[in-house]
């Protein structure tokens, strides 16, 4: 077994840790680790758009991209090394991640020539994209949508509504799934259409978190006239691409989950000493146990990642959001309980750290929602990799 990276992957991290060294906006310092990843009202702030262009221009925007879309064409080890070096710093990439990580990797392997020309703009941040999955009847049973696309010669004319897109407020472009024929079984009669957000017929009503951030909203299209050639891939063929994100990033993603989960640790033990809970055997057992399962959560990762590496398949991954959402939430929860009913407050002055973990609790709840809820993982663990019957 080997527990050490070459030199050439060592020389890699120095030449990142020096850039960050050099150039992270100070803004990121200040961020919260229970944060929700917007900045309060400002959802996409200037300091983060530049800090993303940044990034780009100097090939630490998506490492493994080629250098014209912000990468610098490295080795799957260094992805690795480089979305450690991130997390461990609390680094962000960029605050709206639709762009490079979802949209990107549609385009480049489904779409145009015409279309592929819009990657490097969303890899940089210079356009904001959303995604309009979900709707109210439609989310964890995605297929089911209905927000409807009229096919005509030369345009799509959508009627219908998603809910939860987030940055749709702040989106110049939306990644829409519709329902292009009714009459066949659902999962074969979806489309995938490229919508300008400023188009006529649009509407947003952005949507308050519980920790007062508006980073979301409901969309409503009212005869919103889409070109033909927006369409990305076949006609009726968008259900293949809902499963895009990016495939060399995919067996790193645990990383950034996992450092956050550790820093809320260590940030726990601090309070608890603070507060003199430390000493009650109850706290300290819980705090014991979740460390003793970020560690073990680390240690899972880095063995599906030398799966992943060596060409197979790694179905911890599959475990890793699950788990590591969950674990963040029991964290920020138990910090909230040990400062009794002082935890609820927000408030500088009594409120312990102005509200940090009751604000961090509020947010983990989104971790273990978006993306496919824990309760759907767990029934995608239960039947791919243990074998279940459905239930
Ligand atoms: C912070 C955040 C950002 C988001 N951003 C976006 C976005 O940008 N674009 C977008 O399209 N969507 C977005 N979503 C929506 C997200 O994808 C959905 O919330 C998610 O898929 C769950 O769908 P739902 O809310 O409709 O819940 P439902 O599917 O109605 O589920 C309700 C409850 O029932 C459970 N449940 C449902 N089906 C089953 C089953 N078969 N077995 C067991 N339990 C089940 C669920 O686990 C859940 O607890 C976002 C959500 C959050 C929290």
């Amino acid at each position: 077994m080997k527990l050490a990276y070459e030199a050439e992957d060592e020389a890699f991290r120095a030449e990142l840790i020096t850039f960050l060294d050099q150039n992270t906006p100070t803004e990121v310092g200040t961020r919260d680790f229970g944060s929700d990843g917007s900045d309060g009202e400002d959802i996409v702030p200037e300091w983060s758009r530049k800090w993303q262009a940044q990034l780009f221009d100097a090939g630490w925007m998506v490492p493994a991209f080629p250098p014209e879309l912000g990468g610098r064409n490295c080795t799957p080890v260094q992805t690795l090394i480089y979305l450690e070096e991130i997390a461990r710093r609390g680094v962000p990439r960029s605050l709206h991640f639709p762009g490079y990580a979802i949209v990107s990797p549609s385009l480049l392997e489904y779409g145009t020539d015409e279309q592929k020309k819009l990657v490097p703009a969303a890899v940089r941040g210079d356009t904001i994209w959303c995604i309009g999955m979900s709707e109210p009847n439609a989310g964890s049973d995605l297929a089911g949508l209905r927000t409807r696309a009229e096919v005509h010669d030369d345009a799509f004319v959508v009627n219908g509504q998603k809910v939860w897109t987030s940055y749709a407020q702040v989106a110049q472009k939306c990644c829409l799934y519709v329902r292009t024929n009714p009459d066949v079984p659902k999962h074969k009669g979806i489309s995938l259409l490229i919508v300008d957000m400023d188009t006529p017929g649009i509407e947003i009503r952005p949507l308050r978190h519980i920790t007062g951030a508006a980073e979301f909203a409901e969309v409503f299209f009212d005869d919103v006239i889409v070109p033909r050639e927006n369409l990305v891939g076949d006609l009726n063929d968008g259900w293949r691409l809902t499963q895009g994100s990016l495939a060399h990033e995919r067996a790193g993603l645990w990383v950034e989950g996992v450092a956050r989960l550790e820093q809320s640790i260590l940030a726990l033990v601090d309070l608890a000493k603070r507060l003199g809970a430390d000493r009650d055997p109850v706290v300290r057992r819980e705090i014991a146990a979740a460390y003793e399962n970020a560690a073990s959560l680390r240690a899972l990762g880095y063995k599906g990642f030398a799966s992943f590496a060596q060409g197979s398949s790694a179905p911890e991954h599959s475990y890793m959001k699950m788990a590591t959402s969950e674990a963040s939430q029991a964290v920020f929860e138990l910090g909230t309980k040990i400062q009794g009913s002082y935890g609820a407050v927000v408030d500088s002055e009594r409120g312990e750290e102005n509200g940090r973990w009751i604000r961090g609790f509020f947010t983990s709840f989104a971790g273990t929602i978006a993306g496919g809820t824990s309760q759907i993982q767990r029934n995608i663990i239960a039947q791919r990799i243990l074998g279940l019957p459905r239930s």
